[in-house]
């Protein structure tokens, strides 16, 4: 394992910039929002919020994927990063398929995402369109010849998805339970963005915990040539059980997709969930939220209060489990088929969030 360890100086070029008016643009952060964002200069020490970035293998990310790391200074003067304006300034969700057994099982898995990316990109609208089916994105989808799983076409999905894209979206991005596949010559890919159009889809498919197993319940029974055009493969086809490692897991994908919309490249500063990740293992180790010089882009990006964000975020975890308490409305709320958010995962997040808001509330 190798630590990545960058210099204060070198960390503190990349938040604040040696640029004049960076510099002064900086200077107009709150004592206590700098105090929140130096942390960031001394990772890894007792107590610190912030953790350097570990190297594990070869296979991850960064030594698989050589790539210039991009400070504040360089997103800030990239021109083809994006800036929510009053015209473009909702995020859309599109789910494709089903996610869980049944129908309410979606909208309200769908919904908690929603909220978690409307607390994440504090300030910004996140919509969800209604949920079509396989069948209604006219995509094409094969059974794959290794593992014997349905996925379906990427290219399809965000040519439909740019059909749907109403006039005041930020960006669209279609989410599925499906696995993707890009092209013939491909076995599989998590994802495919199209940042010059604020388009993107992914799958949560490969975040089952079973999913590499033989007995993964995705995998047809029988070898099956399914035809073109004919869906009804999808009809009740296997989808994720809802967890919280799962819901976690995709929180984690939907807004480190979302992030590179606004021209966020993957971090190679610090422990952060815009760093890139090559495998599941990696992707887990990843935070849930951004480190200071990432925060600084998306906060330039939006222009958020830190701490109302970090506020939104720890709300997003904690209000459901205020309902546990009350145990006879959490059952009243049972037979009108409200879900209990299984924020389990979200633990260690959430003590984290507090620490943060500690800093920022001190002022
Ligand atoms: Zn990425
Ligand atoms: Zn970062």
């Amino acid at each position: 394992m190798k630590v990545i360890q960058h210099s204060a100086e070198t960390l503190q070029t990349a938040l604040v910039s040696s640029r004049q008016d960076l510099v002064k643009l900086y200077s107009k952060y709150t004592k206590v929002e700098r105090q929140l964002l130096e942390e960031g200069f001394h990772p890894g020490q007792p107590g610190s919020l912030f953790q350097p970035i570990t190297v594990h293998s070869d296979s991850d990310w960064i030594p698989a994927h050589p790539e210039e790391p991009q400070d504040f200074e360089s997103f800030y003067r990239d021109p083809y990063r994006k800036t929510p304006s009053a015209s473009h300034n909702t995020i859309y969700i599109q789910t494709i398929g089903s996610f869980g057994e049944a129908g309410a099982r979606t909208d309200q898995y769908v919904e908690w995402l929603r909220d978690y990316c409307q607390a994440f990109f504090h300030g910004l609208s996140v919509k969800l369109m209604p949920a079509v089916t396989v069948a209604e994105t006219g995509c094409s989808f094969r059974v794959n010849s290794h593992s014997y799983n349905l996925q379906i076409l990427t290219g399809d999905l965000l040519r439909f998805l740019g059909s749907r894209k109403p006039k005041d979206a930020f960006c669209i991005v279609g989410i599925t339970m499906i696995d993707l596949y890009p092209k013939e010559s491909w076995n599989f890919v998590f994802g495919q963005a199209s940042l010059s159009m604020g388009m993107g889809v992914f799958s949560f498919a490969r975040y089952d915990d079973n999913f590499y197993s033989r007995t993964y319940a995705g995998r047809l029974k029988k070898r099956l040539l399914p035809k073109q055009g004919d869906y009804s493969v999808f009809d009740g086809y296997y989808t994720p059980p809802i967890t919280s490692t799962l819901l976690l897991r995709s929180c984690k994908t939907m807004t480190h997709e979302i992030g590179h919309m606004f021209g966020v490249k993957h971090c190679q500063w610090l422990n952060c969930v815009m760093q890139g990740s090559n495998h599941l293992e990696e992707s887990d180790r990843r935070p849930l939220d951004f480190c200071p010089i990432c925060l600084r882009k998306l906060q330039v990006a939006i222009g958020f209060k830190i701490a109302e964000r970090y506020q939104a975020l720890l709300h997003w975890i904690e209000e459901d489990q205020s309902q546990t308490s009350r145990p006879e409305e959490a059952s009243a709320c049972q037979s009108v088929l409200h879900y209990q958010k299984p924020t389990e995962a979200f633990h260690t997040s959430a003590l984290w969030l507090r620490k943060c808001l500690d800093i920022l509330e001190k002022g």
